[in-house]
């Protein structure tokens, strides 16, 4: 048995670098140091898997070769006039790069997932700014730690014992060296271990945060509630605010999708502006899958966007609403599709998957997911961090490399060398053409 120390956990957007994985003959027997999450996906990945490559026939599939699905891949995407790359985001940077250059050969779109989840975030970032930093300095420095909209005990397990709450840092080594405030819709598992709770009436964020820069202004309010928040309870956050000494804020779904979008990011970016006036104050985002920052820095340095990305001018154009994904498929505007490591057909909108459903898909990633049952073909891959190494950016932007300890399966390349592949066949079909 060998015990590999430091395995990055490719799950969540903590992308906690410290498991110890225990391998016996190419299979995964133990993790120490994971959350449920990601015990979960270490011990279990490679039997809950179908290694073959599949391809629709008769109502079902067939197996298929693995070069017969890579040519039907390319066929879909190099007979289409508008497809759609779509997912990104549980795959490596290296992936994405070739993913990005195959978009822009077939004058296609590319959206990765943030598109449904912290998008609106990154287009307020592009509108005013983003006074951001590292996980590390919420654990060394933070003395305030606020969580709004998100649930770090359940979405991101280890957030609170590795940065927050239950850290030790350099500077504060106990859980009563920091205040921790809860901003939410509903009582929460991590709402509990709060110091502050405050609950908000649902798509009420912006009122909020508006009124916490006016209580931070010392303004004063003709109002006995906001956002069903009372006035004390804003004023009392906003003076914990004021009199820290290095507060952070970190927000999930429940602000982004709440109803002002990124309007809500820009006001939250607006107070901790008007906190750093006072203070020292940082924000940042709680990023779900592993590589989702990735996906977007990758796009933001080809292309000049993070998302949402059209080639079909042969220059890149972004504008969510007409550029993204789900809008694309509800409108019924793209005629092919190539999902890669993402299941949009469990997470989009109904219409947006039946259109889905309706255009020729192709597949690629290393579980059998909802989408792949709807697709033409399906392709299977190597899992990113045990089977094989690629870069990744956890949630704060910083880079990572993950490392391959066990072999995939023989039909199961690494997803770069997949869409290395398509694309080399894409143009070949093309000159023939
Ligand atoms: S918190 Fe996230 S990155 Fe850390 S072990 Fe759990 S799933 Fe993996």
């Amino acid at each position: 048995m060998v015990v590999v120390k430091n395995v990055l956990c490719s799950f969540c957007g903590c992308v906690c670098d410290d498991l110890e994985v225990s391998v016996e003959d190419n299979k995964i027997t133990g993790v120490k140091y994971a959350c449920a999450l990601a015990t979960e996906k270490f011990l279990h990945s490679q039997e809950e898997r179908n290694p073959d490559p599949l391809m629709r026939a008769d109502g079902g599939f067939r197996k298929v070769g693995l070069e017969e699905a890579l040519d039907k891949a390319a066929r879909i995407l190099a007979e289409a006039k508008y497809p759609l790359l779509y997912g990104w985001s549980n795959t490596s940077c290296e992936a994405i790069k070739v993913g990005i250059e195959l978009t822009e050969e077939v004058g296609g779109v590319l959206d990765n997932t943030a598109t449904v989840c912290h998008g609106v975030g990154l287009e307020a970032i592009q509108d005013v700014g983003e006074p951001t930093g590292t996980l590390g300095k919420a654990r060394h420095r933070a003395d305030l730690i606020i969580y709004w909209g998100c649930n770090p005990s359940q979405a991101h397990i280890r957030h609170t014992t590795r940065y927050t709450a239950f850290t030790k840092g350099l500077f504060r080594s106990q859980r009563k060296d920091r205040k921790i405030v809860v901003v939410d819709v509903r009582k929460t598992v991590t709402s509990k271990t709060a110091d502050l709770f405050l609950q908000i009436d649902p798509g009420k964020d912006y009122e909020l945060l508006s009124a916490l820069r006016m209580a931070v202004r010392d303004m004063e309010f003709e109002t006995e509630a906001v956002a069903g928040v009372p006035v004390e309870k804003i004023e009392e956050l906003a003076e914990m605010m004021v009199s820290c000494e290095f507060g952070m804020l970190f927000f999930g779904l429940g602000l982004t999708q709440s109803s002002a979008k990124n309007e809500n990011i820009a006001a939250a970016i607006s107070l901790v502006r008007d906190l750093n006036l006072k203070t020292k104050f940082l924000m940042l985002p709680m990023r779900g899958h592993y590589n989702v920052t990735g996906a977007n820095k990758v796009a933001l340095w080809q292309t000049g966007y993070p998302f949402a990305v059209d080639f079909s001018h042969g220059y890149p154009r972004f504008n969510p609403g007409e550029t993204s994904a789900a809008d694309l498929l509800v409108r019924g505007e793209v005629d092919a599709a190539l999902v890669v490591a993402s299941d949009p057909a469990s997470h989009m909108p109904w219409a947006a998957v039946k259109n889905l459903a309706n255009i020729p898909v192709a597949v690629v990633d290393p579980t059998l997911t909802a989408t792949s049952l709807l697709a033409d073909v399906r392709i299977p891959a190597a899992f990113n961090g045990i089977e094989y190494g690629g870069t990744v950016y956890r949630m704060d932007g910083v880079a990572l490399k993950t490392r391959k300890f066990v072999e995939p399966p023989p039909n199961c390349l690494p997803d770069v060398e997949v869409l290395e592949n398509i694309l080399h066949k894409v143009r070949s079909l093309k000159e023939v053409a």
